[in-house]
């Protein structure tokens, strides 16, 4: 099996290679902490969660990374409104993302740095990039030099006008270009701020993440996987590559991977417009199943066009797969890839809901297929498994069981004890428990698998 996606860099589909032989990394930027969160902010999250499924799939080891912004010049106006430290803004929003995060059936990351944890990493890796000469010190701010790095609009494809057109323009006197970039500003008494050789201050949002993938990946290692929301190619990513090419022989990353905007009725959701979809509010009212299944029903290179029908769509479909699970299916540990050979091509989620969809019919009368219908489904983060514990064993699975058991006493009472005992790891395989009572077999569903 090979993972294919379209790389943002190159602007292709490309097959995934990793740097180091058996394992591979994907960072992606996480939530700054100041807000609860809405479904632009699930989108972000999910689409990788797929991502690192299949990863897990195929490599032996998988560093997936994810952020917490947790100093930002939004989370000290949220505290101000709000009357509480930064500390309880940043703790009370980061429980609030997990809490949303795990509800929505999303796998945790292996790795997630805070900022306020890598202020030294942060601080070492500024150091270099103005030792290698491509930042500069002025009026306490460390700028980066835009003009000394030769590649600089590679990712997002952009002429310098076309960079400065539509991003907000800092004229401020302390740079050589309106172009240069922020790694490191003063703090002033109300703001938080660490000490540094330029003073007190903090560091500026782009060199945070840079930082953060050299800390745990080490400087001269290349990241596999780079994702994040479009919004960010320029020019958060762009000023990444930037920093990370600086301080390092090695490539800075080799796969970039963004996911499309959510619209709410073909508009972009904002506060003014008051059209903002909160996940608390959504979660309260629709199951885990149907909110992956929306969140995942178009392609994730192409805006989400959230619209009530969404959400129709989306419950039809698990609702349909329910009842064909309920009725039939027994936990198999199933080998067959269709789902993953769908999802290894560029993540398409919606042909992995046909496929679904497809399999929801078959499997009624097919065991086989409601076998894969619960492995894919599995696959997907969508868990049906409270609906399974709540149904009965059916008749398929009643015959094959007792038919086993037959046969394994048979083998124990002329001393084959081996071979039983291969019957009962195949018993146990299928989530079925023995218990040998006075010369008589029992056996139950195991409640756990
Ligand atoms: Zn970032």
């Amino acid at each position: 099996m090979t993972i294919k996606l379209y790389n943002t860099l190159t602007r292709k589909k490309e097959d995934i290679k990793p740097f180091l032989d058996d394992s591979i990394s994907m960072y992606v930027c996480g939530p700054t902490v100041y807000g609860h969160p809405h479904i632009g902010n699930a989108r972000a999250a999910i689409v990788p969660d797929i991502l690192y499924r299949l990863l897990k799939y195929k490599y032996r080891s998988v560093k997936y990374i994810r952020n917490i912004t947790d100093v930002d010049d939004k989370i000290i106006e949220a505290a101000k409104k709000e009357g509480i430290s930064i500390d309880q803004i940043t703790l009370k929003y980061t429980k609030i993302y997990h809490e949303n995060m795990a509800s929505l059936g999303n796998l945790e990351p292996t790795h997630e740095p805070k900022v306020t944890d890598t202020i030294s990493k942060i601080i070492t890796t500024i150091e270099k990039i103005i030792r290698n000469g491509n930042a500069y010190v002025k009026d306490s701010h460390v700028l980066f030099d835009t003009g000394s790095f030769r590649n600089y609009g590679e990712l997002s494809g952009k002429n310098l006008e076309e960079m400065l057109d539509g991003v907000r323009i800092d004229n401020a006197s302390y740079k050589k270009s309106s172009k240069d970039f922020i790694l490191w500003k003063p703090s002033d008494a109300d703001s938080p701020g660490w000490q540094s050789p330029w003073g007190k201050g903090r560091p500026g949002w782009h060199i945070e993440c840079t930082s953060m993938i050299k800390d745990i990946l080490g400087d001269d290692t290349t990241l596999d996987i780079h994702g994040g929301g479009n919004d960010l190619i320029f020019p958060h990513h762009e000023n990444e590559i930037a920093q990370g090419s600086c301080i390092s022989e090695k490539k800075y990353c080799n796969h970039w991977f963004h996911n499309g905007i959510v619209l709410v009725d073909r508009k972009k959701m904002s506060k003014s417009l008051g059209n903002v979809i909160l996940l608390d509010q959504l979660l309260k009212e629709n199951d885990t199943a149907t909110i992956r299944v929306a969140l995942l029903s178009a392609h994730y290179r192409q805006p989400l066009n959230w619209t009530s029908r969404t959400l129709d769509n989306a419950s039809k479909l698990a609702q349909k797969i329910r009842s064909s699970i309920n009725t039939t299916t027994i936990p198999i540990e199933n080998t067959e890839t269709e789902i993953t050979d769908i999802l290894s091509d560029d993540l398409n989620t919606p042909q992995a809901f046909k496929y679904l969809s497809d399999l929801s019919k078959s499997s009624k009368n097919n065991l086989e297929d409601s076998t894969r219908l619960l492995f894919s489904c599995t696959f997907l983060g969508l868990d049906f498994s409270a609906d399974y514990k709540r149904s009965q064993p059916n008749e398929v699975l009643v015959d094959k069981v007792e038919k086993l058991i037959k046969k394994r006493n048979e083998l124990r009472n002329n001393g084959h004890y081996q071979e039983a005992d291969e019957i009962r790891s195949e018993l146990s395989s299928i989530g079925v428990v023995l218990k040998d009572k006075d010369g008589e077999t029992e056996w139950e569903l195991d409640p756990n698998s």
